[in-house]
């Protein structure tokens, strides 16, 4: 029995992205001090030394960026395909198969020890910091003073914000060094601080959980989130499926609602490849994250577990599917209901190479689509004469390629 019940990560990473890239035309910084001053007590009770306050708090001005970022959340705001473009391409596999060479010894003994596999946990590793590559620069303290004042959410951030300043005050983290996600999530998986300090693991026995420094602890507290979220290690998080044209309501199914395997069965529900539902299949629900046209999906419990991560299906989606990726598996059989799929960062840094050599500054090509780029698209779309929205996908990469 769990005492435990998994809360959200929350809007945890995505630090490469170009969501947050495009969400730096904020309002300028506000001071706190006003309503930092009527969260002092309550930080008290919550075990902040008046000293810590005092250090960390004074003079704090709010970081506008973080407020726009909460309102403009990926996961919910961009079209799946282009979300999994990104998230899921050619190079974020090939480098998470890098990574399980490189850091077998660890994720075996991470798997024996809490019964997630390897490449679900490299492919959360994947998603979060690009492979540790991408930690954020948002001072925590600050993000969360900011979003425990304004915006949605106050009472969730301030919970965090006073773990984030017990974590500074029990010297875990240089609080200089203490920096991570405008949402306060921090370190190669991007842990929030209540989750740190309910979960993270010294895995190398140095005496400090530095998810931030220590690639072993990172994988190892990772492995320990999935594990209390329910994970099962002799289960799959689920499969693509074939669905028989109007077998299935377009509404009323999802990932809650988990049936038997003979209820699918009945249906016709298959695999892509053809074959019959496995003969052990635990009770599933049916995801189809673009309605009935586009991949279709039977998860189980361990599909909720990586959810509960970073409550997004599209984020669960990726997760799911950068594991089977790493494990050799292919891309999804089913297209995506568009007739303009995303982009790959190596697709997005072709596109951003071409807007510049037609005379746009874009600024830097990192694959990653920040408002110059966006102005750049809309310029584009706009000589072109098509609909002008700052998004770019296939169309627009091949037009520019043939001019
Ligand atoms: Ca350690």
């Amino acid at each position: 029995m769990r005492a435990w019940t998994p809360s959200a990560v929350v809007c945890s990473a995505l630090l490469l992205s170009p969501w947050v890239a495009s969400a730096t035309l904020a309002p300028t910084p506000r001071d706190l001090s006003a309503c930092l001053a009527e969260l002092q007590a309550p930080a008290r009770q919550a075990g902040v030394s008046a000293a810590t306050w005092r250090t960390h708090t004074t003079g704090l001005m709010s970081e506008p960026r973080a407020v726009a970022a909460l309102n403009t959340q990926p996961e919910f705001s961009t079209p799946i395909w282009d979300y999994l473009a990104v998230l899921v391409d050619e190079e974020r596999v090939a480098q998470g198969q890098a990574m399980l060479a490189t850091h077998a010894d660890v994720l075996r003994r991470v798997h024996a020890r809490f019964g997630v596999d390897p490449a679900t946990v490299v492919a959360v590793w994947g998603v979060e910091s690009n492979y540790g590559q991408g930690f954020g620069r948002f001072p925590i303290v600050q993000a969360l003073a900011t979003l425990s004042c304004e915006g949605r959410r106050q009472a969730f951030f301030r919970g965090e914000l006073f773990a984030a300043l017990r974590i500074v005050q029990a010297g875990h983290f240089p609080a200089e060094q203490f920096v991570g996600s405008w949402a306060g999530a921090f370190g190669h998986t991007q842990f929030m601080p209540t989750t740190f300090e309910r979960l993270a693991v010294d895995f190398d026995s140095d005496g400090r959980a530095d998810l931030m420094g220590n690639t072993a602890d990172a994988l190892a507290s990772t492995a320990n989130f999935l594990q209390r979220a329910g994970w099962q290690d002799s289960q799959v998080w689920g499969f693509e499926v074939q669905v028989p044209k109007g077998a299935v309501p377009a509404s009323g199914e999802g990932r809650r609602v988990k049936r038997e395997a003979s209820h699918w069965r009945s249906l016709g529900l298959r695999r892509v490849d053809g074959s019959d539902l496995p003969a052990n299949l635990p009770m599933a629900g049916l995801m189809r994250p673009s309605g009935p046209q586009g991949p279709a999906f039977l998860v189980m419990r361990n599909f909720d577990a990586v959810f509960s991560y970073n409550a997004a299906e599209s984020y669960g989606l990726a997760i799911a599917h950068l594991a089977d990726r790493l494990r050799g598996g292919q891309p999804f059989a089913t297209a995506w209901p568009t007739d303009d799929p995303g982009l790959s960062r190596a697709e997005r840094r072709s596109l951003q190479t071409l807007l510049l050599m037609r005379g746009h500054d874009i600024g830097e090509v990192d694959g990653a689509l920040g408002e110059k780029s966006r102005a750049a698209i809309k310029a584009e779309q706009a000589r072109l004469g098509w609909a002008v929205d700052g998004r770019a996908g296939q169309r627009l990469l091949q037009t520019l390629r043939q001019l």
